[in-house]
């Protein structure tokens, strides 16, 4: 038989704000375990929350930017829960009306659009981070991350793959980080998601039983899990067995999954209305504000990028989809001066190239639109070759240079003068009169070894289409 994967996403997204959600203290990761406290955060008796504004405001522009009702009007509730690392024993969240619900965002797959549906959009706080260090019997918690900011953005079971999944994964990171709300730092865990599987014969129209995985760190451990899930499930219906609706854990190492629990041991939150903090209230001009303040998304990106610029989808999605080759690459475009589809491959090919091998931000190094455009604006101008160019370009991460400095310093001047180069190819042809021969009788590789030797002759500056066009000319002539 065959069967369908169905996926739906929980994702956690840690909102970039200078405080905590609650309470004044820093929001930073990375800090010196247990400093950036206080009562609040720690849940010692006595102490009140207050809510951090701008937690609402980034939730209600998620909202928008997913197509979302916003519920201006809106409560908090408490989640009671026992761990190590929540120590009011307690998460403040949002149970029956979140803040935002009812959206959704359009993924591109394979120069596909998929409508997948965003069910909620709600705030609460993290918990702090379990430590395990050897040198210990039993196991530490660092509370920094208690109170920091999140959204949980709670998927409808509308994806058919794990390569769905990833793709829908990517289009909240890449909104996330175009709205600046969220530093998407997922080695610092800023993106988690839960996974829910079910799976059911090709052609139902019935979901199966459920199975959730929490935790998964990555977005290639989600697809990994999904694909592990799926098959796992498949093959105990296969044996004739009865899916049972349970909570695992997903092990990346192993690359497999556990029983965490059953739907009998299924934790009571015991949900209550957070007595400690007043309504939600955000006045409907201000959410139409943040409305407008949202910028040009990824998707409306790549629509124009498509229509007006010719790139291809694939181009006009791999440099949508990251912030800052899409920032360099918008630049260059309102600069004007070279075409869109080479500004495009330079962005893709060498820009990418640098920023994967170094780990750079283009903003952190010499390189500008300016120069950019300046370097390929040359080589469509025939006065630098493509490779020259790739000498410039590296000068200028290298030691900042100037371009013409360089271009002079290194002699890569192109010479696409046609009487200069028709010195240079009569000089060539009246010392390779063998060649001349080998041509007319039919090798015609004997060209490529004349470009080759004006090539040599000119000390690899003249062009060379111009070479073989003026070579060809004589030799046919
Ligand atoms: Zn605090």
């Amino acid at each position: 038989m065959e069967y369908e994967t169905i996926v739906g996403l929980e994702v956690h997204a840690e909102l970039n704000t200078k405080t905590k959600i609650y309470c004044n203290c820093r929001n930073a990761f990375g800090l010196e375990v247990n400093t950036q406290i206080c009562p609040i955060c720690t849940g010692m008796p006595g102490t009140l929350p207050t809510l951090n504004e701008k937690v609402v405001e980034y939730a209600v522009k998620m909202g928008h930017a997913t197509n979302c009702t916003i519920n201006n009007v809106c409560k908090q509730d408490r989640k009671n829960y026992f761990y190590p690392d929540l120590p009011k024993a307690y998460q403040i969240s949002q149970a029956d009306i979140p803040l935002c619900e009812h959206g959704y965002v359009d993924v591109m797959m394979n120069g596909i659009e998929k409508r997948i549906g965003i069910t909620r959009i709600h705030i609460e706080e993290d918990a702090g981070k379990m430590l395990h260090n050897d040198a210990f019997q039993g196991s530490l918690v660092d509370f920094n991350r208690c109170g920091v900011p999140l959204i949980e953005i709670v998927s409808e079971p509308d994806m058919r793959s794990s390569e769905e999944a990833k793709a829908y994964l990517d289009t909240l990171k890449s909104i996330l980080q175009y709205l600046d709300i969220s530093d998407c730092k997922m080695q610092e865990g800023s993106i988690r998601c839960d996974v829910n599987v079910s799976v059911r014969p090709k052609g139902s129209d019935k979901f199966g039983t459920r199975c959730e995985m929490k935790n998964v760190n990555s977005f290639s451990a989600a697809m990994r899990a999904i694909d592990y899930e799926a098959q796992r499930q498949i093959e105990a219906l296969e044996r004739g067995e009865v899916i049972v609706q349970e909570t695992r854990r997903w092990d990346d190492a192993k690359g497999m999954n556990f029983t965490l629990r059953t739907k009998e041991d299924a934790q009571d939150y015991r949900y209550f209305p957070e007595p400690d903090l007043t309504t939600i209230y955000v006045p409907m001009e201000k959410v139409e504000a943040l409305k407008a303040e949202i910028p040009e998304l990824p998707n409306a990106k790549i629509r124009r990028y498509v229509k007006e610029l010719g790139l291809s989808q694939t181009d006009a999605q791999l440099i949508a989809e990251n912030l800052p080759r899409c920032r360099l690459f918008d630049e260059c475009i309102s600069l004007g001066g070279c075409s869109a589809k080479n500004a495009a491959n330079w962005v893709l090919a060498d820009v990418s190239k640098y920023m994967n091998d170094t780990g750079r931000d283009i903003a952190e190094t010499n390189l500008t639109a300016e120069k950019l455009v300046k370097i390929i604006s040359l080589i469509e101008q025939g006065k630098i070759s493509n490779s020259s160019g790739k000498i410039v370009f590296e000068e200028i991460l290298a030691n900042d240079a100037d371009i013409e400095k360089v271009i002079e310093e290194k002699g890569l001047a192109q010479i696409s003068d046609d009487s200069a180069i028709e010195r240079i190819v009569s000089e060539v042809l009246a010392a390779n009169q063998k060649s001349i021969d080998d041509y007319k009788n039919g090798k015609t590789n004997a060209l490529g070894y004349l470009v080759g030797q004006c090539m040599k002759a000119s000390k690899g500056q003249a062009n060379p289409a111009k070479c073989k066009e003026l070579v060809l000319r004589a030799l046919e002539g």
